[in-house]
């Protein structure tokens, strides 16, 4: 198989990433999403790994963009970061004062802001979207389609009857836990170990807590309101309460994580986990990390990427896979992926490594847009 007959085959499919956060960027550093950024392999924080000239070039059609509040106990637990919080802009400081929902609508509406500064140049580059239908619009015009998604419930504020607020903006996804214990959900430890030791994140986690008292309730309305729940970063405890309170009503997720036995990790789910996820209809989408692929401190890459899909697939079954590459979360990204731009890479090695055709546009984005068609209304 050539690059171009991978091209032509990658071209031709919808490519969902279920997963980014340009939005971190484009608030802590005032990146523009209109300019081809350098990116680079290695974990550097201050690159940019999505914007919107290398989403094209990775033929890629619609990213979920995660908007992240930076959770306050972040400022305890980490010197650093205290520190640089203090010499900080006034914008960033901001954040960590005041009612973290309002500060949540800030960060969506300057990334929506930012979207627009980029469309100013004349040709529309990406537009937010608030359904499956336009995201097929979008790609029919050649415009990139946003759909706005939010990590952690800490960005609830303590309110269920945000959940309705989120969902009238159109945010598609909401990932419960991030890195602290929230009113909704308990987190795994979302640091891998060699990033730890910039000093941060030592806060002990326990993995015997599950949901939060608002755990079940934001779990029933962001069902009967459809937006779909993200269960990255829960502790195994919270993850299974919510499959006992979802049922099978609307498709659950792993917006990005690897898998076990691969990666042996609390963060990935079991195989018992896929097959869950697998009965709600819902995807678990590969993240594209070294770190959560394999074994901590192990230089992972394409390759690792591969055999989580493929373990995805033997367990769950080919509509159970999906992308979330989780790229400009301060990731450490493979060496052979290292921005969005790559993405014809994962489907040239899909097809070295046997896939057909209808497999891999299923990974590349069908099975997400299912998702999406089930869970956001
Ligand atoms: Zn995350």
């Amino acid at each position: 198989m050539t690059p171009a007959e991978a091209g032509a085959v990658h071209a031709a499919a919808l490519v969902i990433d279920a997963h980014v956060h340009p939005s971190l960027k484009t608030y802590l550093f005032r990146r523009k999403l209109d300019k081809n950024h350098r990116s680079g392999g290695a974990f550097n924080p201050f690159t940019m790994r999505v914007d919107f000239p290398k989403a094209k070039a990775g033929g890629v059609d619609a990213l979920v963009s995660s908007i992240y509040l930076p959770e306050r106990g972040l400022l305890d637990d980490c010197t650093a970061l205290k520190l640089l919080a203090k010499v900080s802009p006034k914008r960033i400081r901001r954040l960590f004062t005041g009612d973290p929902f309002e500060r949540t609508i800030e960060i969506l509406d300057d990334f929506e802001k930012a979207i627009e500064r980029a469309n100013g140049g004349g040709a529309e580059l990406a537009r937010v979207v608030r359904s499956t239908e336009e995201i097929h619009a979008a790609r029919a015009d050649g415009v990139i389609a946003v759909l706005n998604a939010v990590e952690g419930a800490h960005s609830l504020g303590g309110r269920v009857d945000n959940v309705e607020k989120l969902w009238s903006r159109g945010v598609c996804m909401l990932t419960l836990a991030h890195f602290y214990a929230n009113d909704s959900a308990a987190p795994v430890v979302g640091i891998p170990p060699e990033m730890q030791k910039l000093g941060c994140f030592r806060q002990p986690k326990n993995l015997d807590l599950g949901l939060g008292l608002l755990g079940p309730p934001v779990i029933e309305e962001m069902i009967r309101l459809g937006m779909v729940v993200d269960l990255t970063h829960c502790t195994p405890k919270a993850r299974r309460e919510a499959f006992e309170i979802c049922g099978t009503r609307r498709p659950l997720v792993f917006s990005h994580v690897g898998v076990q036995p691969l990666a042996d990790d609390p963060m990935s789910p079991t195989e018992d986990e896929i097959r869950r996820i697998a009965s709600t209809g819902g995807v678990v989408a590969v993240i594209f990390m070294n770190s959560w692929l394999g074994e901590h401190r192990s230089r992972n890459g394409l390759d690792a990427i591969i055999a989580t899909i493929s373990r995805i697939i033997e367990v769950g079954g080919i509509d159970t896979v999906a992308i979330g590459s989780d790229f400009d979360g301060f990731t450490d990204p493979p060496d052979d992926l290292e921005d969005i731009s790559r993405m014809p890479k994962l489907t040239e090695a899909l097809l070295n490594a046997g896939f057909s055709g209808t497999e891999i546009e299923k990974v590349l984005g069908l099975n997400m847009e299912r998702v999406l068609r089930a869970g956001w209304r």
